[in-house]
């Protein structure tokens, strides 16, 4: 990563806009300009007044106003009607002008990634039995949270079918837990698969790893994973085949005139995806992969090259 020539939106070197949260009368501020937002609709503007009034902070209008200006341009943005110098406000999202401030989305990004950290009551803990057996040796799939990781595993043969970078308000859930994991988990794969990074759009580099290279238990029961990783914010993920190849459009269509949906089935309930048995190593330097699925009576090939392209397409 280049950092030397790398700036936030508001012109700052990234240390400096996050030294720039290390004041509680700040942090307090932008706290107070998310709670006015109530979740919707455009950020609210509220005037100097307010906005010191709704904080409770007990402190003078200068020294107020001094952190308020530190914050301004980075985390948060001065709305004036009259001057209309609003070259840096996101004009798009109408609503009436006043003078006052409201969060720039730095801001409602930031204190957004706080709140989806952040539950009700103690998320730091689950654990579930799914009503899934184990594709290698029929044992019990347990799902646990812990660490900010979800993770779901055979009781028995220990392979690991999961294991993700989870926000606790999906695990806490008392209601729809393991589909409402399923369904996140699904779409940061998705989003890993098409080389897309799911948190800055940037683009991602692939690495086909060796099992044994990868720290993952009983690598033994597999045959290749897939590293994909994001060089400008350092997010990364690793991919079975089939689990890669469930963002393409014909293993998408073949599977669902089978009657299988891929795009709302838990990865962990697809063989194919979940495990490497439906994949053949056929090379290594260069990789060149191939995944095989029966479904219905029916096959379906796939050829994946070290590019990550689709080389062979074949139903049989
Ligand atoms: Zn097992
Ligand atoms: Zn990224």
């Amino acid at each position: 990563m280049d950092d030397e020539t790398r700036l936030t939106y508001g012109s700052l070197p990234p240390e400096a806009a996050l030294s720039l949260l290390g004041n509680d009368v700040r942090t307090t501020i932008l706290w107070t300009l998310s709670e006015a937002r109530g979740g919707d609709g455009p950020p609210p503007i509220l005037p100097f007044s307010t906005l010191k009034e709704r904080t409770g902070l007990d402190i003078d209008s200068s020294r107020f106003n001094y952190h308020l200006q530190e914050l301004t341009g980075t985390f948060v943005e001065r709305v004036d009607p009259d001057t209309r110098d609003d070259a840096q406000l996101v004009s798009g999202m109408a609503g009436p002008k006043t003078d006052g401030f409201r969060l720039r989305p730095e801001g409602t990004t930031l204190i957004r990634t706080v709140r989806a950290w952040s539950i009700d009551g103690d998320g730091s803990r689950a654990r579930v039995e799914l009503d899934q057996e184990c594709h290698h040796c029929d044992g019990t799939l347990i799902g646990r949270y812990e660490n900010a990781i979800f993770a779901v595993q055979c009781d028995d043969c220990d392979y690991l079918y999961d294991y993700n970078l989870t926000p606790p308000g999906i695990v806490a859930a008392s209601d729809g837990r393991l589909d409402r994991v399923a369904a996140f988990n699904r779409q940061q794969r998705r989003a890993f698969a098409s080389g897309i990074c799911p948190l800055c759009a940037g683009p991602l580099d692939s690495e086909f790893q060796e099992p044994a290279e990868t720290g993952y238990p009983r690598s033994d029961l597999r045959s290749v994973l897939i590293r994909r990783g994001c060089a400008h914010c350092g997010n990364k993920d690793n991919l079975t085949v089939g689990e890669f190849l469930c963002a393409d459009a014909g293993l998408i269509a073949f599977c669902h005139e089978r009657g299988l949906d891929v795009t709302t089935t838990p990865l962990w309930e697809l063989p194919f995806a979940a495990t490497d048995r439906a994949v053949t190593v056929e090379t290594t330097d260069p990789w060149t992969v191939t995944l095989q699925i029966d479904l219905a009576g029916d096959r379906l090939v796939l050829g994946v090259d070290e590019s990550l392209a689709v080389v062979k397409r074949r139903r049989a």
